[in-house]
């Protein structure tokens, strides 16, 4: 693996729409799009890890940072082993991750972020829908109940927001979240595609 991973953030509040967009974008070759949500909840909910992930998440809180940094950082590996992603071509598309000042420090030596895409929706209550909504969809025990996204929402203000302040604002990209799926894709495309153009050793040009 190169030393560090070229990447770009997703960053947003949960139900700004990062999974959506970064699935969307995942499916354009040259993109690798990683989700920890989506890695905490492929654990077996027998494992040591997903009792602990159950633990925090049922909650709405954050799974502390070293164990999350160092599961990341397996799956990434395990990722790039298998040939799923390609450290040297891909542009890494990461959502959900870095989510503290605390991760932030701890993933500079892996991760060279060229680009954040921070998705913001103005009206808090439309999210709280949506997540509400998603919850009954996809059986997200998370969202299921209103305390717990109010919670999950509080911690993004106290502890995630704060990450946005870590990196030159040159680079961070305030996209709004609301609007439809290519419409909001598209916008993030006209970011992350000069990103992407540079970042490749290997062009896969077609
Ligand atoms: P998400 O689908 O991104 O909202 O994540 C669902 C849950 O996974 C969160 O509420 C946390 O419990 C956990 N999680 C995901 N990413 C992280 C992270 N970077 N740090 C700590 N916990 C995380």
């Amino acid at each position: 693996m190169p030393d560090r991973l070229k990447t770009v953030l997703l960053f947003g509040a949960p139900g700004a729409g990062k999974g959506t967009q970064g699935s969307l974008l995942g499916g354009i070759p040259g993109y690798f799009h990683m989700s920890t949500g989506d890695m905490f909840r492929t654990l077996d909910k027998e494992s040591e890890l997903g009792q602990i992930f159950y633990e925090y998440s049922s909650k709405g809180e954050l799974v502390p940072d070293e164990v999350t940094l160092e599961l990341w950082h397996t799956y990434v590996h395990a990722l790039a082993i298998l040939g799923m992603y390609k450290p040297y071509s891909d542009l890494l598309i990461l959502d959900g991750i870095p989510r503290t000042v605390a991760q932030t420090t701890l993933m500079e030596k892996y991760i060279d972020v060229l680009g954040v895409i921070h998705l913001r929706a103005s009206n808090q209550e439309d999210m709280i829908a949506r997540l509400h909504n998603r919850a009954i969809e996809q059986n997200r025990i998370d969202d299921a109940k209103e305390d717990v996204i109010r919670n999950r929402l509080a911690i993004y203000e106290r502890e995630t927001r704060p990450v946005l302040n870590h990196y030159d604002q040159s680079i961070v990209h305030e996209i709004d979240a609301i609007g439809t799926l290519g419409g909001v894709l598209s916008n993030i495309l006209q970011v992350v595609a000069p990103i992407q153009d540079t970042c490749h050793t290997n062009p896969a040009k077609v």
